[in-house]
């Protein structure tokens, strides 16, 4: 018989009570320590006091309107982000993969006010992850998301990860955009060089072509920047935000430059959550935390930390870890044993991380743990380490 909820996922046998900063508390009362923070969605850990109070006091006022109306708490995000960005405009969604649809969208609408309406395809990477509708599943292409659920939208030629020769074969008169994630997440934390980032903005320029960054898992502070791409000194001209930018609280947002977004005239696109009073609220106080340069000059001195105590765990576990990848405290732990074992060992050493492709351990921990906690995770992850090598035969 189907269970009441449609089995998609491959859940842990683990429910949650209440959370307070890095830590979750279970049914039974164990306190486990977050390095999830739900898929990188909870920048600022769980039941940030700001944030509670933000989200309490503006359920008290106002949750919804529909943008048939004027959204002050929407106007002042947009405004927080357009001045902390490349961007000019934005358009707020309540997803990742609703970023991925406008995105999509905006990219051959451009071309098409441009007079170029052939420039519909979009080059993308393997490995790549943009949401589950039918445009993001078509860009990322990989027949695990897509087998099953032809057709697939068309216009998207993939190219292997970091393979230049490839990527510039595929440029034709039809591509009119490039869309990648400038740290790859569910691809298994595979960060794309600053150097490679300078050069796709390079031969965008040189084949007018549009940058479209998908920074819904690495923005937001993920990297010890607000947004990954400022480490390579180039802007794009679309930029998909989502997951830390709500702390937890359903938001998403595309951002773009003038040129972009006038394509995107009245009736051209909406949504009837999007940018609601409430999420706004709160995604204005987590910009308005996370966008403070002191907090993100901690956050890479923490990553520094806990990038060098992994370094650390990974020499004294050789038989089960490869290496540490990954920038900021956005990082992966390739494992030589099923990465979804050292996950299920992790969870009975109270620790939670996430599985990613490429037998990688993700760790997204809240920006906001502490050095103590840093060093607490190392401790337990040590453990679920020695209790994997205890369980496997001599
Ligand atoms: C999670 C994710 C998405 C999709 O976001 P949803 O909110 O799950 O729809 C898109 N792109 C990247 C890079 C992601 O990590």
């Amino acid at each position: 018989m189907i269970p009441a909820i449609l089995p998609t996922y491959n859940r842990a046998p683990l429910a949650f009570t209440h959370g307070n900063g890095s830590w979750l508390v279970a049914e039974d009362g164990a306190r486990y320590l977050d390095l999830a923070a739900g898929i990188a969605v909870n920048a600022l850990g769980h039941a940030h006091p700001a944030l509670v109070e933000t989200l309490a006091a503006q359920a008290g006022k106002l949750w919804h309107t529909s943008n048939l109306y004027q959204i002050p708490e929407q106007q002042a995000l947009a405004e927080r982000l357009v001045e902390a960005t490349f961007a000019d405009t934005v358009f707020f969604t309540n997803s990742g993969t609703e970023a991925c649809e406008l995105a999509v969208k905006m990219a051959r609408k451009y071309w098409h006010e441009a007079g170029q309406p052939e420039r519909t395809d979009i080059i993308t990477f393997e490995g790549a992850f943009h949401g589950r509708s039918s445009a993001a599943i078509a860009a990322a292409g990989s027949e695990k998301m897509t087998k099953g659920f032809g057709p697939l939208l068309p216009g998207f030629v993939h190219v292997p990860f970091g393979d230049h020769d490839a990527l510039t074969a595929a440029i034709s008169d039809t591509v009119g955009a490039i869309l990648i994630e400038p740290v790859q997440g569910e691809g298994g934390i595979r960060p794309v060089p600053d150097q490679c980032l300078k050069g796709l903005r390079d031969l965008c320029d040189s084949h007018g072509i549009l940058l479209i960054f998908d920074e819904v898992q690495c923005g937001i502070g993920r990297t010890g920047r607000l947004f990954a791409h400022e480490w390579a000194g180039v802007t794009p001209d679309i930029m998909m935000v989502a997951k830390g930018i709500g702390g937890g609280f359903p938001l998403g947002a595309v951002l773009a430059t003038e040129a972009v977004g006038q394509a995107m005239s009245t009736g051209t696109h909406g949504s009837t959550y999007g940018g609601n009073p409430l999420g706004c609220a709160i995604g204005a106080k987590v910009m308005e935390i996370v966008g403070e340069e002191a907090f993100l000059a901690d956050v890479r001195r923490k990553a520094g930390l806990l990038r060098q105590r992994l370094e650390g765990l990974v020499a004294s576990h050789p038989d089960v870890f490869e290496e540490v990848r990954g920038s900021g405290l956005m990082l992966g732990l390739k494992c030589k044993v099923a990465n979804t074992e050292v996950a299920a060992a992790g969870h009975a050493a109270h620790i939670l991380t996430v599985p990613a492709a490429d037998n990688v351990l993700r760790l997204l921990p809240a920006l906001t743990i502490s050095d103590d906690e840093i060093g607490e995770a190392v401790l337990r992850l040590d453990r679920a380490a020695t209790s994997l090598k205890a369980t496997q035969p001599a």
